[in-house]
């Protein structure tokens, strides 16, 4: 079985594809056209006079944008209790309030654009099986009502057993309610599920998304915007000020370079303007391949996303853990000969890659994750047992895990010249945003107060 995955099958796949055929000058070079350079591209547009040039390897939004969950969330990938006690409290508190916030870039992208693409909103939830995993999700939020952000919402069914082992100091952050509205908030009929958390969420197809924003742009720009695609950067030689780029045939001459890649790979870092550019953290971010599957069933219930932690679910920060949590997406889905049908799609399975390199986006996809994701959807969200499921989609993509679990946004400390927005980490939409807007601001000259997303000396 192939990689075919639903928000790709929405492209208009029949447009040209231009690669870059002579050399260029620009002001700002952006490598890699997914959410995170094609934000990064509209809002250096929007807010300086500067020309961009953005570079794609491939097609635009064929890596982990087209092969995501689409989510929109705006936690990170790692417990905010571990971001305060790595960070400090205020710190990780402005990144979250950040994240948050992107929310209103996402709104403002949207309404400039035009775009009339679907976008669902609503509360999102994530239930849980066991007491550790409801104490280390209250402890995020004892450390949310101590930095004086918003708190998630916290129902837990009041026949739980481990109430008794809930500290005094929790206290107001939950509520206590019967079994059966865990359950229905949930959308499960499995009571192993005993406990749920709301928070703000969303879903869009971002590789959609992108494509639509990409065409505002040429429209909007056309004189200082332009996409080169199969054109992949093999070499960056850093100066003062300047950055001249390897593209093969020919070479692309910019004042800036933002990044924009996911990880490092393929990119060969060259600081002719300053001490060598320490790529020993390049390598330290690691690749994780997520799977995913998908099935369409009559839209007749609304756009929801639910996490769901199974009792064999480690619930610790290390997203290298065997048994995963899975999450579920439903949203409408325009599929040809299926009108009004909503795509339930469902990811979990994951496994590490050694060296990101390695990873081959046409690779058969796995029995076993079919499999697990299936027992899954048999055991929790559609039990059925006469039902047998038939998946259109199923489709992997790679995700690029940063030791902190933070996007890396920002100047290269050894050259200025160079920026990064990258490091998706699981949840990437929305920091690919927020990051895409501060570059946008480090460019335009803006003076950026520090943040965990700083890539550091
Ligand atoms: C299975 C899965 C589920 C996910 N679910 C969610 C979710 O629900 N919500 C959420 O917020 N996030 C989710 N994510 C993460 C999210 O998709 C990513 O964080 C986000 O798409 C990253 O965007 P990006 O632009 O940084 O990277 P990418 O989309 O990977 O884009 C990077 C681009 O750079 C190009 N490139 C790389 N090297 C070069 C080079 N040398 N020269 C030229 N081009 C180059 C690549 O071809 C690629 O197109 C998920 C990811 C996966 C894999």
């Amino acid at each position: 079985m192939s990689n075919r995955s639903p928000w790709i099958h929405q492209l208009n796949n029949d447009r040209k594809v231009v690669p870059l055929k002579e050399d260029i000058e620009t002001d700002v070079a952006i490598i890699g056209a997914g959410i995170a350079g094609i934000s990064t591209a509209f809002f250096v547009l929007k807010h300086t006079d500067k020309k961009v040039a953005m570079i794609e390897k491939g097609k635009f939004a064929h890596g982990a944008t087209g092969h995501n969950a689409g989510q929109i969330a705006s936690y990170f990938e790692r417990p905010f209790h571990e971001l305060a006690e790595e960070f400090g409290l205020e710190k990780a508190a402005k990144a979250q309030v950040a994240i948050e916030t992107s929310w209103q870039l996402l709104d403002e992208m949207y309404t400039e654009a035009g775009l009339s693409i679907p976008i669902s909103r609503f509360m999102g939830q994530a239930g849980f099986t066991t007491g550790d995993q409801v104490l280390r999700h209250l402890k995020d939020n004892f450390y949310r009502r101590k930095a004086c952000i918003r708190t998630e919402g916290f129902k837990i069914s009041n026949n739980a057993p481990f109430l008794d082992s809930i500290p005094a100091e929790y206290d107001g952050l939950y509520s206590l309610v019967p079994h059966e509205e865990v359950l229905k908030d949930l959308q499960t009929m499995n009571r192993e599920y005993i406990a749920t958390l709301s928070y703000q969420k969303g879903c869009l197809n971002s590789a959609l998304f992108c494509q639509e924003i990409i065409s505002h742009l040429k429209k909007t720009y056309p004189e200082r915007f332009a996409l080169y695609e199969h054109t992949a950067i093999s070499k960056a030689v850093l100066h003062e000020g300047r950055a001249i780029l390897d593209a093969g045939k020919h070479t692309v001459v910019a004042q800036r370079v933002a990044l924009c890649t996911n990880g490092f790979e393929g990119v060969n870092i060259i600081n002719e303007g300053g001490l060598a550019v320490d790529t020993k953290f390049h390598h330290l971010v690691k690749g994780m391949v997520g799977y995913m599957s998908a099935y369409l069933e009559p839209m007749n219930k609304s756009a929801i996303a639910v996490s769901y932690f199974p009792p064999n679910h480690i619930d610790s920060s290390d997203p290298f853990d065997e048994d995963p949590y899975f999450y579920m997406t439903r949203r409408p889905y325009d599929f040809p000969g299926n009108d009004n049908s909503n795509l339930i799609s469902v990811g979990g399975p994951e496994f590490p890659m050694e060296n990101r390199i390695e990873y081959n986006a046409d690779l058969d996809y796995p029995e076993d994750a079919k499999k697990r994701i299936n027992s899954f959807v048999k055991s929790t969200y559609d039990p059925d047992p006469n039902k047998k499921i038939d998946y259109q989609f199923t489709w992997h993509g790679l995700m690029g895990y940063t030791p902190s679990g933070v996007r890396l946004v920002g100047e290269e400390p050894k050259n200025r010249t160079l920026m990064y927005n990258l490091g998706c980490n699981g949840v990437g939409i929305l920091p690919s945003i927020y990051g895409a807007r501060r570059i946008a601001a480090i460019v335009s000259g803006e003076k950026v107060e520090p943040m965990i997303f700083d890539p550091k000396a």
